[in-house]
């Protein structure tokens, strides 16, 4: 069969935080981009619209085994976090979150606010005094804790990446939305592969895998040893936020994390996006499948306090989440980015953030890795193009009551 020629200086596959936020940097210098996106028209299948849209300060990773305070993966997530809402001229969050430690552990309490101070978090880590902490943490109030408030707080993913496309858009980049997953097969040579779209076959001249967990399918295709695996972290979404005013609840010792969303996700009283980390490998064959399997969701009920642990009266649903990390030699931890190319393969690249927050530098540090060679940066005539439609539509993150329907399956 012969290969079309895909007439762009990059396609993108994937059109997630990593995807969209590409092809706006590669627009705006002035490159031909297309991105190719699963459509979410029934369900969202980014990473970025399912998880907690926890804009991170770093603070829960300064002291990390086998480092020096403040971690490096620390000093990103600050730099990087902080560089993603300014250059989108998002909303900077100003909301306070709260880091949560059990009574009696004050050294290792003052070792965390002196390592987030040295992170240049500043006055804005401090200790709540129990009457504070028990006003701002409304049902998850626990009696023998002790509150540290944190500069962190969700910021809007999908308003991101609607931001994202749209500057891209305006710089010339085509977003198209397709039904069925991208697929890739090595070419004749060595370092040369092609892509499959509705059982057509193309050639482009660079590509970036930013499909998230559909990346392992793309690499598997091609032969590469990529060590990636993925894990499920279901998320619980309850819809009402229960008198908690604090936007981030991170409570490490019960491994659980809690997110509150406002009243524009879900009118009237907003949700709860709640989790543990329950680290359950998923075979890669049954990725798609997104189910959750109850020994993983009853453990977010195990921490929850009595009151919302009777689901059924409380109108409670899950959502399956993915992270793809690394085993093995390559391996970082799974909040850190992976930028690279993908060997033998000529210009190919693939991009996994680790955190949403660090997706604007994966970008960018996926573009270097290109040799664009000298374009002009005067308008071109816009490649002919028609595959898809086009991805234009409204964006939701799964807490959205868009997405009530998710729960029907999640469950096994
Ligand atoms: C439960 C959970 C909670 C999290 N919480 C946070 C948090 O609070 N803060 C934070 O910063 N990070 C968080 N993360 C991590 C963060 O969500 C991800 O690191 C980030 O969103 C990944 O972005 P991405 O663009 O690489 O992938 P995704 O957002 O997964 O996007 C992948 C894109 O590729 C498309 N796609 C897949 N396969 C194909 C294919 N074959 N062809 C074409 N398109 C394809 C998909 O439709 C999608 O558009 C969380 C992750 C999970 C799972």
């Amino acid at each position: 069969m012969v290969s079309r020629r895909l007439d762009f200086d990059l396609v993108v596959l994937g059109g997630g935080a990593v995807g969209a936020l590409t092809a706006m940097q590669a627009a705006e210098r002035g490159l031909r981009c297309l991105v190719l996106r699963l459509s979410d028209r029934l369900e969202p299948e980014a990473e970025t619209l399912r998880n907690q849209a926890w804009l991170q300060s770093g603070a829960m990773f300064t002291r990390l085994t086998g480092e020096s305070a403040p971690s490096l993966l620390s000093l990103k997530l600050r730099a990087q976090g902080q560089r993603l809402v300014s250059e989108l001229n998002l909303p900077h969050p100003t909301d306070r979150g709260l880091a949560r430690f059990p009574e009696g552990q004050d050294d290792e309490i003052e070792e965390f606010i002196e390592a987030a101070r040295e992170l240049g978090l500043g006055a804005s880590v401090r200790r709540l005094d129990s009457l504070d902490a028990r006003e701002r943490t409304g049902v998850f109030h626990r009696d023998g804790t002790v509150c540290v408030e944190v500069p962190d707080a969700p910021f809007d993913e999908a308003g991101m990446l609607v931001t994202a496309r749209a500057r891209a858009s305006a710089a010339g980049a085509h977003f198209a939305e397709i039904a069925e997953p991208v697929r890739i097969e090595p070419g004749e040579d060595i370092q040369s592969w092609r892509l499959i779209i509705d059982g057509e076959k193309y050639t482009a001249p660079r590509l970036v895998l930013a499909a998230g967990i559909g990346n392992l399918d793309l690499l598997d295709a091609l032969g590469v040893d990529h060590q990636l695996i993925v894990k499920s972290t279901p998320l619980l979404v309850i819809p009402k936020s229960e008198g908690m005013k604090a936007p981030i609840l991170i409570d490490r010792s019960q491994k659980l994390a809690v997110a509150c969303h406002q009243r524009q996700f879900r009118p009237p009283h907003g949700c709860l996006v709640a989790g543990v980390y329950v680290g359950t490998e998923i075979p890669s064959s049954r990725l798609r499948e997104r189910v959750i399997p109850e020994s993983d969701w009853s453990q977010i009920y195990q921490v929850l306090p009595a009151r919302l642990q009777d689901f059924e009266g409380n109108g409670h649903r899950f959502t399956c989440g993915h992270e793809v990390m690394r085993t093995g030699h390559g391996r970082v931890r799974k909040e850190d980015l992976i930028v690279e190319r993908v060997e033998p393969y000529r210009n190919v690249v693939l991009t996994l953030p680790g955190r949403a927050t660090l997706a604007y530098r994966a970008a960018e540090l996926a573009l270097d890795l290109f040799d664009f060679g000298q374009h002009s940066e005067e308008m071109r005539p816009k490649p002919a193009f028609d595959l898809g439609l086009a991805w234009a539509g409204s964006v939701h993150m799964h807490h959205d009551q868009k997405y009530d329907h998710l729960d029907d399956r999640a469950k096994e």
